[in-house]
């Protein structure tokens, strides 16, 4: 197994449970992670998991603790942190128990009710982005419907909201903070000295700027960061990855992570005052990243990634015209335009051209004039069409094997493996 798929392996709970404070709080390790926090009144669980790791899920927890469940808490409502539910709830139904109060902010019934006018899409979407994950294909196999909801039963309401409550005469107190998505929601337990932080945290940059994904919320992330640091915490349970121990560690976890929100942000928006363009600020920011950042362990682009954020930081401000070069307003086919790129050279120099810069490392430079080619296939001979594929296949792989993050590789083995297909396709002519 190399390095990355470890690393993957952390990321989606593939290691085992752990149990801390005096044994009354447990993490089950998935996908996303479980929070258990143990009262005499019974549990509070922050987050159930994704549906196909339900069962597994649920074996873990029953290993643990024996108490009934009083409380469940949505971070937020994407498919990994509350759909898990049903053997929990099967449970609870065989034994007669009440059910337990379900708690989320107001924006996750918003969310759930997007699933489901986007189901076909969110479908499409899931399987893109977790198409390579060896459990995604089980994942896929049996997709999450976004009809079987547990709906909330308390509900956080605007922008500033909290909740606390009290079981079993411990005190539980909730905040409503964005980041990854508008509807988080954390937990703060000072008896347990623990921070349930939902996708708030995870073992990775933030997720922000998902080139899938509607708009995530960097400045926030830094000062929903920033709150949880006024905690002290002992103790901050990730939305995925391993859990987080120790006073200063925590600290620091929080912090970085804060300080690069922040970087990134107002690095953005610092340009876009300065009135330049997405292309001139994506690269000067990249030249700007700083080293601290890029080796701290918590910031490692396993997932999300520094280049996302950009993104995310710029489509917080700015419509989609984002050149400032008019011919892209209203703009001409891709494909005309190669077709006329074709008509002033011939295929193989284009071919020649990528296979040089190629060779000299220049792998993106590569994919872009390979794109004339393929994009004005009628102009070209087939066998040189098929080589050009071929290429971009070999390209792609190439800078598969050194990107870190899961996301922007399984973007790029998407696209390699409908090259394949399509290379197959046109050998069988
Ligand atoms: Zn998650």
């Amino acid at each position: 197994m190399d390095s990355k798929m470890q690393d993957f392996k952390f990321f989606i709970g593939m290691f085992p449970p752990s149990t801390f404070a005096n044994d009354t709080c447990h993490m089950i390790p998935s996908f996303g992670n479980i929070g258990v926090i143990e009262t005499n009144e019974g549990l509070v669980v922050f987050d159930i998991a994704i549906r196909q790791f339900a069962p597994r899920n649920f074996k873990t927890f029953r290993e643990l603790t024996d108490k009934p469940i009083k409380y469940i808490i949505y971070s937020h409502g994407h498919f990994d942190h509350c759909f898990g539910f049903a053997p929990f709830i099967q449970e609870i139904n065989e034994k007669g128990w009440d059910m337990p109060e379900i708690i989320a902010h107001e924006n996750c019934i918003r969310r759930f009710n997007k699933y489901k006018m986007l189901d076909k899409y969110h479908e499409w979407l899931n399987s893109q982005q977790f198409a390579s994950l060896s459990v995604g294909s089980q994942a896929q196999q049996e997709t999450v419907s976004p009809h079987d909801t547990l709906p909330p039963t308390i509900i956080l309401k605007g922008n500033d909201a909290s909740y606390s409550f009290q079981l079993g005469g411990v005190d539980f107190e909730l905040y409503h903070d964005m980041g990854e998505t508008d509807d988080s929601i954390w937990l703060w337990v000072p008896e347990k000295d623990l921070i349930c932080a939902g996708d708030l945290m995870v073992s990775s940059f933030p997720n922000v700027g998902n080139p899938y994904k509607v708009q995530r919320y960097p400045k926030d992330w830094a000062i929903a960061m920033e709150r949880m640091m006024e905690k002290e915490a002992n103790y901050l349970l990730p939305g995925h990855g391993r859990l987080i121990e120790g006073k200063k560690k925590v600290q620091d976890v929080l912090s970085i992570t804060a300080e690069a929100m922040h970087f990134v942000h107002d690095e953005v928006v610092k340009r876009l005052n300065e009135g330049k363009w997405f292309e001139q600020i994506y690269h000067e920011m990249l030249e700007i990243y700083p080293e601290k950042f890029k080796n701290h362990e918590i910031l490692q682009p396993l997932y999300g990634c520094y280049q996302f954020a950009i993104h995310a930081s710029y489509r917080l401000y700015h419509g989609w015209y984002n050149t400032g070069n008019p011919t892209d307003l209203f703009p001409a086919k891709s494909e005309e335009i190669a077709r006329e790129l074709l008509a002033i050279n011939p295929p193989e120099i284009y071919i020649q051209r990528a296979q040089t810069l190629f060779k000299e490392g220049k792998l993106q430079l590569a994919l872009h004039v390979l794109d004339i080619i393929l994009k004005g296939e009628d102009m070209v001979d087939p066998t040189l069409y098929l080589d050009a594929l071929k290429l971009k296949y070999d390209i792609i792989l190439e800078k598969v094997k050194v990107e870190p993050s899961f996301i922007a590789a399984n973007i790029m083995n998407n696209g390699a493996q409908q090259i394949k297909t399509r290379i197959k396709e046109l050998k069988k002519k």
